[in-house]
Protein backbone atom coordinates (compact mmCIF):
# COMPACT_ATOMS: atom_id res chain seq x y z
CA UNK A 1 0.00 0.00 0.00
CA UNK A 2 0.81 3.52 -0.52
CA UNK A 3 2.54 5.75 2.11
CA UNK A 4 -0.32 8.04 3.26
CA UNK A 5 -1.07 11.55 1.91
CA UNK A 6 -2.79 14.07 3.93
CA UNK A 7 -2.14 17.82 4.94
CA UNK A 8 -2.61 18.47 8.68
CA UNK A 9 -1.51 20.96 10.57
CA UNK A 10 -1.79 19.09 13.72
CA UNK A 11 -2.17 15.42 15.02
CA UNK A 12 -3.39 14.43 18.13
CA UNK A 13 -2.84 10.41 19.23
CA UNK A 14 -4.48 9.59 22.63
CA UNK A 15 -5.10 6.17 24.42
CA UNK A 16 -4.49 4.34 27.02
CA UNK A 17 -0.92 3.64 28.24
CA UNK A 18 0.54 0.51 26.43
CA UNK A 19 -2.22 0.72 23.63
CA UNK A 20 0.17 1.06 20.78
CA UNK A 21 0.15 4.72 20.19
CA UNK A 22 3.94 4.43 18.77
CA UNK A 23 3.71 2.53 15.78
CA UNK A 24 0.72 4.61 14.98
CA UNK A 25 2.55 7.64 15.52
CA UNK A 26 5.97 6.28 13.78
CA UNK A 27 3.85 5.45 10.36
CA UNK A 28 2.08 9.49 11.22
CA UNK A 29 5.22 11.31 11.39
CA UNK A 30 7.10 9.30 8.34
CA UNK A 31 4.17 8.92 5.72
CA UNK A 32 3.28 12.46 6.61
CA UNK A 33 6.70 14.21 7.58
CA UNK A 34 5.36 15.89 10.75
CA UNK A 35 7.38 15.69 14.34
CA UNK A 36 6.32 13.82 17.22
CA UNK A 37 5.63 15.80 20.89
CA UNK A 38 5.50 14.15 23.53
CA UNK A 39 5.41 15.51 27.25
CA UNK A 40 8.21 12.89 28.52
CA UNK A 41 10.45 14.70 25.18
CA UNK A 42 9.39 18.35 26.37
CA UNK A 43 10.16 17.82 29.92
CA UNK A 44 13.83 15.90 29.12
CA UNK A 45 14.16 18.60 27.10
CA UNK A 46 13.97 21.44 29.59
CA UNK A 47 15.26 19.74 32.57
CA UNK A 48 18.70 19.07 30.45
CA UNK A 49 18.94 22.77 30.07
CA UNK A 50 19.03 22.90 33.44
CA UNK A 51 21.46 20.23 34.25
CA UNK A 52 23.96 21.46 31.54
CA UNK A 53 24.20 24.56 33.22
CA UNK A 54 25.49 22.87 36.17
CA UNK A 55 23.67 25.07 38.98
CA UNK A 56 24.85 24.67 42.52
CA UNK A 57 22.26 26.34 44.31
CA UNK A 58 19.17 25.06 45.92
CA UNK A 59 15.84 25.68 43.97
CA UNK A 60 14.02 25.60 46.65
CA UNK A 61 14.35 28.98 47.35
CA UNK A 62 12.50 29.72 44.27
CA UNK A 63 9.05 28.24 45.47
CA UNK A 64 6.94 29.90 47.91
CA UNK A 65 5.46 27.36 49.74
CA UNK A 66 2.57 29.81 51.29
CA UNK A 67 1.26 30.40 48.05
CA UNK A 68 2.47 27.42 46.45
CA UNK A 69 3.90 29.43 43.39
CA UNK A 70 7.31 30.26 42.00
CA UNK A 71 8.24 33.98 42.53
CA UNK A 72 8.17 35.62 39.95
CA UNK A 73 10.60 35.54 37.00
CA UNK A 74 12.31 38.85 37.20
CA UNK A 75 13.53 37.88 40.73
CA UNK A 76 14.35 34.66 39.79
CA UNK A 77 16.88 36.34 37.16
CA UNK A 78 17.80 38.35 39.52
CA UNK A 79 19.11 36.01 42.40
CA UNK A 80 21.10 34.31 39.60
CA UNK A 81 22.82 37.04 38.70
CA UNK A 82 24.87 36.18 36.06
CA UNK A 83 25.83 32.44 36.76
CA UNK A 84 23.26 31.89 34.21
CA UNK A 85 23.59 32.02 30.09
CA UNK A 86 21.76 34.95 29.54
CA UNK A 87 20.60 33.76 25.75
CA UNK A 88 19.14 30.68 27.65
CA UNK A 89 17.88 32.25 31.19
CA UNK A 90 14.25 31.73 29.95
CA UNK A 91 14.60 28.14 29.06
CA UNK A 92 16.55 27.71 32.09
CA UNK A 93 14.02 29.04 34.74
CA UNK A 94 11.55 26.64 33.02
CA UNK A 95 13.60 23.70 32.80
CA UNK A 96 14.32 24.91 37.17
CA UNK A 97 10.84 24.62 37.49
CA UNK A 98 10.53 21.41 35.97
CA UNK A 99 12.91 19.92 37.52
CA UNK A 100 11.82 21.05 41.19
CA UNK A 101 8.74 19.45 40.51
CA UNK A 102 9.88 16.06 39.06
CA UNK A 103 12.82 15.69 41.24
CA UNK A 104 10.48 16.22 44.40
CA UNK A 105 8.04 13.69 43.09
CA UNK A 106 5.30 16.23 43.07
CA UNK A 107 2.41 16.44 40.83
CA UNK A 108 3.39 18.89 37.89
CA UNK A 109 0.52 21.83 37.75
CA UNK A 110 -1.37 22.15 34.75
CA UNK A 111 0.34 25.82 34.32
CA UNK A 112 3.87 24.72 33.94
CA UNK A 113 2.55 21.82 31.35
CA UNK A 114 1.05 24.66 29.44
CA UNK A 115 4.00 26.78 29.55
CA UNK A 116 6.85 24.29 28.67
CA UNK A 117 4.37 22.50 25.71
CA UNK A 118 3.95 26.12 24.49
CA UNK A 119 7.61 27.11 24.54
CA UNK A 120 8.37 23.97 22.61
CA UNK A 121 5.02 23.92 20.07
CA UNK A 122 6.42 27.45 19.46
CA UNK A 123 9.56 26.27 17.87
CA UNK A 124 8.05 24.27 15.27
CA UNK A 125 5.26 27.72 14.37
CA UNK A 126 2.79 25.83 15.94
CA UNK A 127 2.79 23.02 12.78
CA UNK A 128 3.41 19.91 11.44
CA UNK A 129 3.31 17.97 15.16
CA UNK A 130 2.21 14.48 16.28
CA UNK A 131 1.26 15.48 19.53
CA UNK A 132 1.38 12.68 22.31
CA UNK A 133 0.79 12.62 25.89
CA UNK A 134 -0.38 16.35 25.73
CA UNK A 135 -3.37 17.39 26.56
CA UNK A 136 -3.72 15.10 29.18
CA UNK A 137 -6.58 17.17 31.41
CA UNK A 138 -9.52 19.45 30.43
CA UNK A 139 -7.05 22.38 31.28
CA UNK A 140 -5.01 21.66 28.92
CA UNK A 141 -7.07 20.82 26.64
CA UNK A 142 -8.44 24.00 27.04
CA UNK A 143 -5.54 25.74 26.85
CA UNK A 144 -3.83 24.34 23.73
CA UNK A 145 -7.14 24.96 21.74
CA UNK A 146 -7.09 28.70 22.73
CA UNK A 147 -3.44 28.40 21.61
CA UNK A 148 -3.83 26.97 18.39
CA UNK A 149 -6.92 29.69 17.57
CA UNK A 150 -4.85 32.45 18.66
CA UNK A 151 -1.70 31.06 16.53
CA UNK A 152 -3.84 30.48 13.31
CA UNK A 153 -3.27 27.05 13.35
CA UNK A 154 -5.57 23.51 14.56
CA UNK A 155 -5.92 20.17 16.06
CA UNK A 156 -7.22 18.54 12.34
CA UNK A 157 -8.08 15.36 14.63
CA UNK A 158 -7.68 12.83 17.15
CA UNK A 159 -6.66 9.00 16.65
CA UNK A 160 -8.11 7.37 19.51
CA UNK A 161 -6.02 3.92 19.77
CA UNK A 162 -7.96 1.36 21.40
CA UNK A 163 -7.26 -1.86 22.86
CA UNK A 164 -8.18 -3.94 25.97
CA UNK A 165 -6.66 -3.77 29.11
CA UNK A 166 -6.07 -7.52 29.46
CA UNK A 167 -4.15 -7.22 25.75
CA UNK A 168 -2.38 -4.22 27.00
CA UNK A 169 -1.07 -5.53 30.38
CA UNK A 170 0.43 -8.87 28.57
CA UNK A 171 1.92 -6.78 25.92
CA UNK A 172 3.67 -3.86 28.25
CA UNK A 173 5.61 -6.71 29.76
CA UNK A 174 7.84 -7.24 26.46
CA UNK A 175 8.31 -3.59 26.42
CA UNK A 176 11.75 -2.22 26.74
CA UNK A 177 12.76 1.62 26.60
CA UNK A 178 16.24 2.86 25.89
CA UNK A 179 17.81 4.77 29.06
CA UNK A 180 19.62 7.35 26.76
CA UNK A 181 17.74 8.29 24.17
CA UNK A 182 13.89 6.95 24.85
CA UNK A 183 13.73 4.86 22.48
CA UNK A 184 10.89 2.49 22.94
CA UNK A 185 10.83 -1.19 21.67
CA UNK A 186 8.82 -4.53 22.31
CA UNK A 187 10.47 -7.83 22.21
CA UNK A 188 7.82 -8.92 20.00
CA UNK A 189 6.68 -6.68 17.96
CA UNK A 190 9.80 -4.05 17.29
CA UNK A 191 12.59 -5.60 18.98
CA UNK A 192 15.86 -3.82 20.14
CA UNK A 193 19.34 -5.06 18.53
CA UNK A 194 20.18 -8.69 19.66
CA UNK A 195 17.58 -8.14 21.89
CA UNK A 196 19.30 -5.89 23.46
CA UNK A 197 20.51 -3.36 22.37
CA UNK A 198 19.13 0.30 21.38
CA UNK A 199 19.45 -0.05 17.34
CA UNK A 200 19.79 4.44 17.90
CA UNK A 201 22.55 4.49 19.86
CA UNK A 202 23.39 1.14 21.70
CA UNK A 203 22.89 1.68 25.00
CA UNK A 204 21.34 -1.61 26.65
CA UNK A 205 17.42 -1.51 26.75
CA UNK A 206 15.68 -1.63 30.05
CA UNK A 207 12.23 -2.83 30.86
CA UNK A 208 11.01 0.70 32.48
CA UNK A 209 10.62 0.62 36.32
CA UNK A 210 6.42 1.79 35.47
CA UNK A 211 6.03 -1.38 33.41
CA UNK A 212 4.45 -3.66 36.42
CA UNK A 213 1.12 -4.73 36.29
CA UNK A 214 0.16 -2.73 39.32
CA UNK A 215 1.72 0.35 37.94
CA UNK A 216 -0.14 -0.20 34.85
CA UNK A 217 -3.70 -0.64 36.06
CA UNK A 218 -2.84 2.64 37.49
CA UNK A 219 -2.68 4.28 34.75
CA UNK A 220 -5.87 2.05 32.97
CA UNK A 221 -7.64 3.52 35.70
CA UNK A 222 -5.98 7.07 35.27
CA UNK A 223 -7.45 6.97 31.48
CA UNK A 224 -10.91 6.37 32.08
CA UNK A 225 -10.44 9.35 34.61
CA UNK A 226 -8.48 12.06 33.26
CA UNK A 227 -7.99 10.78 29.66
CA UNK A 228 -11.47 10.31 28.36
CA UNK A 229 -12.96 13.43 30.00
CA UNK A 230 -10.14 15.11 27.87
CA UNK A 231 -10.85 13.84 25.54
CA UNK A 232 -14.32 14.18 25.61
CA UNK A 233 -13.64 18.01 25.92
CA UNK A 234 -11.99 18.23 22.53
CA UNK A 235 -14.47 16.22 20.73
CA UNK A 236 -17.12 18.09 22.35
CA UNK A 237 -15.25 21.65 20.79
CA UNK A 238 -15.05 20.19 17.55
CA UNK A 239 -12.56 17.85 17.15
CA UNK A 240 -13.28 14.83 15.23
CA UNK A 241 -12.28 11.50 17.01
CA UNK A 242 -10.83 8.71 14.59
CA UNK A 243 -10.94 5.20 16.14
CA UNK A 244 -7.75 2.98 15.70
CA UNK A 245 -8.16 -0.69 16.32
CA UNK A 246 -5.02 -1.13 18.50
CA UNK A 247 -5.07 -4.63 18.36
CA UNK A 248 -4.18 -6.22 14.63
CA UNK A 249 -4.38 -9.51 13.54
CA UNK A 250 -1.43 -9.00 11.88
CA UNK A 251 1.40 -6.05 13.33
CA UNK A 252 3.43 -5.25 10.33
CA UNK A 253 3.79 -1.47 9.05
CA UNK A 254 1.43 -1.85 6.32
CA UNK A 255 -1.22 -3.72 8.33
CA UNK A 256 -1.12 -0.56 10.66
CA UNK A 257 -1.14 1.97 7.63
CA UNK A 258 -4.24 0.32 6.20
CA UNK A 259 -5.93 -0.12 9.14
CA UNK A 260 -5.33 3.75 9.96
CA UNK A 261 -6.19 4.37 6.38
CA UNK A 262 -9.51 3.23 6.99
CA UNK A 263 -10.03 5.21 10.03
CA UNK A 264 -9.40 8.38 8.18
CA UNK A 265 -11.71 7.21 5.16
CA UNK A 266 -14.23 6.80 7.64
CA UNK A 267 -14.35 10.22 8.86
CA UNK A 268 -13.13 12.08 5.35
CA UNK A 269 -10.05 13.04 6.60
CA UNK A 270 -8.18 11.17 3.85
ZN1 LIG B 1 19.04 4.79 22.32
Amino acid sequence: MDKLTAKFDNILVMGKSGAGKQPRIDILTSDLGMKQLSTGNIFRSFMKIFKNEDYRGNTDKFFNSETQKFIPDEEIKNTLGNTVNSKIIEDFILGLKAHYFVSNGYYVPDSLTNQLFESYFSRSGYRGMVLDGYPRTIDQADFLLNLVDKKNTKIDLIILVENDDDLIIKRTMGRRICPSCGAVYHLEFKPPKDDKFCTKCGTEVILRSDDTEEKLRIRLEEFQKKTLPTLRQLEKRGIPVVKANGNLPVFTEEAIRKSLAEALKSKGLL
